[in-house]
């Protein structure tokens, strides 16, 4: 049993790397932004609700995000472990997740962080924008969030290092080689537990 969080800035190839790792490793990856996306497609209540924040680059509040995340983790295949990409965003919902773990007597194994120098975040955002047409890949929304994360996200990194819990990885190169090198760092960890 794996159970991981993936973070880093917007751009930095968290969706991509997470989904490869957590095919990798026998886990659902389980992204937020991609169940709030989900939400909007299907013209929920929770999706109308939430885009009034998504497509402005702010955060979902904490309330519904925690709840939302709260339910997933509870579904069947997350029974095996779990990748999070995109949660926790900040010192609350960090903290929500201690206790979601907690109250079922388990820890985060490790908390990715894939590191991107600034300057490549903005090409690579950019050029997501040309090629997938994400609601929220407007000039300003992606400037906010890339605010919203200096502010809110990076903390997190901290309250992880004195956990002993994240392990930096440069998500600078080619996708694959960026999996591996993911891979090796967690094994160097002994991620996953050998059977
Ligand atoms: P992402 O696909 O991870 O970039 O998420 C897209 C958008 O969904 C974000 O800009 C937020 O508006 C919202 N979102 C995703 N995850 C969270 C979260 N953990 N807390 C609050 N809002 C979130």
């Amino acid at each position: 049993m794996t159970r991981l969080v993936i973070m880093g800035p917007q751009g930095a190839g968290k969706g991509t790397q997470g989904s490869r790792l957590a095919a990798a490793l026998g886990i659902p990856a389980i992204s937020t932004g991609d169940i709030f996306r989900g939400h909007v497609a299907r013209g929920s209540q929770l999706g109308i609700d939430a885009a009034a924040y998504t497509d402005r680059g702010e955060l979902v509040p904490d309330s519904v995000t925690n709840a939302m995340v709260r339910e997933r983790l509870q579904e069947e295949d997350a029974a095996v472990g779990f990748l999070l990409d995109g949660y926790p965003r900040t010192a609350s919902q960090a903290l929500e997740l201690e206790l979601m773990l907690a109250r079922s007597g388990h820890l985060l194994d490790a908390v990715i962080l894939l590191e991107v120098p600034l300057a490549d975040l903005e090409d690579r955002l950019v050029l997501r924008a040309e090629t997938e047409g994400r609601a929220d890949d407007t000039r300003e929304a992606i400037h906010r969030r890339l605010e919203v994360y200096a502010e809110e996200t990076a903390p997190l990194s901290e309250f992880y290092s004195e956990l002993d819990i994240l392990v930096r990885v440069s998500g600078l190169g080619e996708i694959p080689e960026i999996t591996e090198r993911i891979l090796a760092a967690l094994s160097a960890r002994s991620i996953p537990a050998p059977a």
